[in-house]
């Protein structure tokens, strides 16, 4: 094996590392904590939130008839109670309880619309708890493949490191140490590939002299352009 091709070798298990360890970060965060249950509970807060308001707006609506009809009855005492006998004060009198029952229909219309509001609030709620639990459940669903998901990647991931392991072992010392440098600056491909004559990544056109020497699997040759390590397989 060459120096190029372990090299190439340890960068394969290397991205395959990589690919392994960014699934299993996208895993964690996703159990950590579900965006959809927060959602559900937010807006589950929110109409918990409403219905009260329209429970409280009910109730202001109800004692504002009752006071209504109390004031009716009060009127109506005076106008048929025979302490008033003064066909003026009389007519005043009912007058008033006419007003009085005329206002009491409004208030009685707005006890309705607010008692409705409430039982619509209340239907509300009820779907967005219910909305919720279903939110909770598929969660917990997802969590359980999920999982089964993480068991197999960490397995991986140590089958992985146990083949890289072993891998190092034809590396030359100098060239993992600068593999891991030249990793460190330009990411995850450090060997290139030579494609008709031209470095992989950056596509120059490697001289003849460089590409007699790739041959050479002692050689270790890098990219004029690019610095990376050449591999012609
Ligand atoms: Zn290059």
């Amino acid at each position: 094996m060459s120096r190029a091709s372990s090299l190439l070798r340890l960068q394969d298990i290397d991205q395959s590392i990589d690919r392994v360890q960014e699934r299993l970060t996208a895993i964690e965060l996703v159990l950590q904590g579900s965006s959809l249950v927060l959602e559900r509970q937010a807006e589950l807060s929110e109409r918990e939130a409403h219905l009260r308001a329209t429970e409280a707006a009910s109730r202001g609506a109800e004692d504002m008839v009752e006071l209504q009809r109390q004031k009716i009855e009060q009127t109506e005492g005076s106008l048929y109670g025979g302490s008033v006998q003064n066909p003026k004060e009389l007519q005043d009198l009912q007058r008033e309880a006419e007003a009085l029952k005329r206002h009491l229909a409004t208030l009685e219309d707005r006890l309705l619309e607010a008692m409705l509001e409430a039982e619509e609030a209340e239907l509300r709620r009820a779907s967005a708890s219910e909305a919720l639990v279903r939110a909770e459940g598929a969660v917990a669903e997802e969590h359980i493949q999920l999982k089964q998901e993480r068991s197999l990647m960490l397995a991986d991931l140590s089958r992985l490191q146990a083949e890289r392991e072993a891998s190092l072992g034809s590396v030359d010392q100098s060239d993992i140490a600068l593999y891991g440098e030249l990793r460190q600056g330009m990411g995850s491909v450090v060997v290139a590939r030579v494609q008709d004559g031209s470095c992989g990544v950056c596509g120059l056109i490697l001289p003849a002299s460089a590409s007699q020497a790739i041959r050479n699997a002692n050689e270790l040759v890098r990219c004029p352009q690019c610095r990376r390590f050449l591999y012609a397989g």
